[in-house]
């Protein structure tokens, strides 16, 4: 009997690991619906409704490059239609496959929902490694992928907006409008079928900082909550604690930068693919992003001690750790190995499952992705509504508002009969102008949806992340019952 029962535990035990390694990603995101989705009493259609991909296309792009056709498969998710247009980014990368573009596209919902952004959940990709091909190839290769999404209706301004993500930037973007621009020469807003594009082209002033500077207004609001630095076990003020953040792309540099210029932050490690930059004291975050943009590398030694292990980066002692680059880099594997107080999800799903319960279980604090990053669709909200309305934010008030404060500042000056001096006027008189308008709806979305996950928190006594999904799904469940679907 007890050989009997010594078989069965380890047969029970390679099944449960052979379970474990198998989740997908969108197995990992859906785990997480579920927890939430019954603490709300969700029915089960209603929840294998929400938890399913509503339209997909996966196309092979053949593209002529030096006289040979080269083929590449990429994806367009639609998680969730509930509100159009659906919002999402596009990835360039050889890991990109389908599972993984709908369960990016599931988070997006989750995502728009927690910040009441009016956008329903996409995502895209492209199986490809942009860093073998020219800038001509890939401005050959994006336009190509672009016209087959627009022509069978996966980007559009008023169904399906794409963003820059992982191996896209501006460029792309800009690449995209141009296709679309050709296509659909009718269409008098066209300029917002993408978001995240260049300044000139109808993007909008600090788009390109937003996810980097959303997170810093998550990270400065945890600091406004004593209770949450005390369960965190935190030092009570930001720049007191010890930050690593992998990943030195668009999220995690910007970031780095707004930490350091205006938290005076100590960040004491930068991880990137070939390793990670150490300083005890602190990296000058400026001076690393100009070399950075300079050599593509963060390996200076006048910085910091460069090593050549990235994994050993996220084992390292610190208070605060921000992984921004990747998707699971904290599984069963190394969990254990995890040394922080804090965790900050910039990048979309770098913890799994298994290795959030047991974080949780040994009391580290992990602020969710579906929160954490959605700075970045924020500001594209912004730069979508600018795109349709034909219309820079500022563009009407900016002088209207000097002129007031001006006209303050002398009626003060008059009844206390003093003056002002000169220097001081400038100061203080500033129209907002679009960057001031997109970074304070950036930072009153991020503290707004803070509070209301925190509410929730204290209400269901669970993790940020349950309260973050709990939130999300009662916002969302109500669109289901509004559309003829039975009230629940
Ligand atoms: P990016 O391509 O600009 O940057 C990613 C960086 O990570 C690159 O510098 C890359 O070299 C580095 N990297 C790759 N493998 C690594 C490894 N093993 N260890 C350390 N660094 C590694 O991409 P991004 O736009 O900064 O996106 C990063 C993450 O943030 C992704 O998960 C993305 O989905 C998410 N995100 C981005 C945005 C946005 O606005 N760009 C918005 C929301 C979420």
């Amino acid at each position: 009997m007890k050989k009997f029962l010594k078989v069965s535990y380890i047969v029970f035990f390679i099944l449960a690991l052979w379970y474990w390694l198998k989740m997908s990603f969108k197995d990992n995101v859906n785990l997480h619906v579920d927890k939430s989705a019954k603490l709300l009493n969700f029915s089960d259609d209603l929840l294998e409704h929400l938890k399913s991909i509503h339209s997909l296309i996966k196309v092979n792009v053949g593209v002529v490059l030096d006289g040979k056709i080269n083929n590449f498969t990429g994806w367009r998710a639609v998680h969730s239609e509930h509100i159009l247009p659906t919002k999402g980014g596009l990835r360039y990368s050889e890991t990109v496959d389908q599972d993984d573009t709908e369960a990016l596209a599931s988070l997006m919902t989750y995502k728009c929902a927690i910040v009441n952004i009016p956008f329903g959940g996409a995502k895209g990709g492209l199986k490809i490694n942009p860093k073998k091909y020219t800038m001509p190839q890939l401005r050959e290769i994006t336009k190509a992928f672009a016209s087959k999404l627009i022509n069978k209706g996966f980007i559009s301004p008023a169904l399906n907006v794409p963003a820059p993500d992982v191996g896209t930037s501006e460029r792309e973007m800009e690449w995209i409008l141009e296709t679309y621009k050709t296509l659909k020469p009718d269409d008098i807003n066209y300029r917002g079928c993408v978001t995240g594009k260049p300044l000139h082209r109808g993007g909008i002033a600090g788009r390109t900082e937003a996810t980097g500077r959303g997170i810093e207004e998550v990270i400065r609001e945890i600091f406004r909550h004593e209770d949450i630095v005390k369960e965190a076990g935190l030092k009570n003020k930001l720049k007191e604690n010890e930050i690593i953040v992998q990943g030195f792309g668009n999220v995690g540099s910007n970031l780095a930068k707004h930490l350091y210029n205006r938290d005076n932050a100590k960040i004491i490690a930068i991880g990137e693919y070939d390793g990670y930059l150490y300083n005890k004291k602190g990296i000058d975050i400026n001076a690393l992003i100009e070399f950075y943009q300079k050599n593509k590398n963060i390996n200076n030694p006048k910085l910091g001690e460069f090593k050549d292990n990235p994994s050993e980066l996220l084992e390292l002692n610190c208070d605060i750790l921000i992984p921004a680059a990747l998707e699971n880099v904290i599984t069963i594997n190394n969990v254990d190995k995890i040394k922080t107080k804090l965790i900050i999800e910039a990048a979309n799903g770098p913890v799994s499952f298994e290795a959030d319960q047991k974080l949780y279980e040994k009391g580290v604090m992990i602020i969710p992705d579906i929160y954490v990053n959605a700075g970045g669709v924020v500001v594209s909200f912004f730069e979508w509504v600018k795109d349709i309305s034909h219309i820079r934010f500022g563009r009407v008030e900016k002088r209207f508002q000097e002129q007031k404060i001006l006209d303050i500042i002398n009626l003060i000056d008059k009844k206390t009969n003093t003056k002002t001096d000169f220097d001081t006027i400038k100061k203080i008189v500033h129209g907002a102008d679009e960057e001031d308008l997109a970074f304070s709806g950036l930072e009153d979305s991020m503290r707004n949806a803070f509070i209301e996950i925190y509410n929730a928190k204290k209400q269901i006594k669970k993790s940020f992340r349950e309260s973050a999904y709990y939130v999300s799904l009662k916002k969302i469940r109500n669109f289901y019952t509004a559309e003829g679907f039975p009230k629940r």
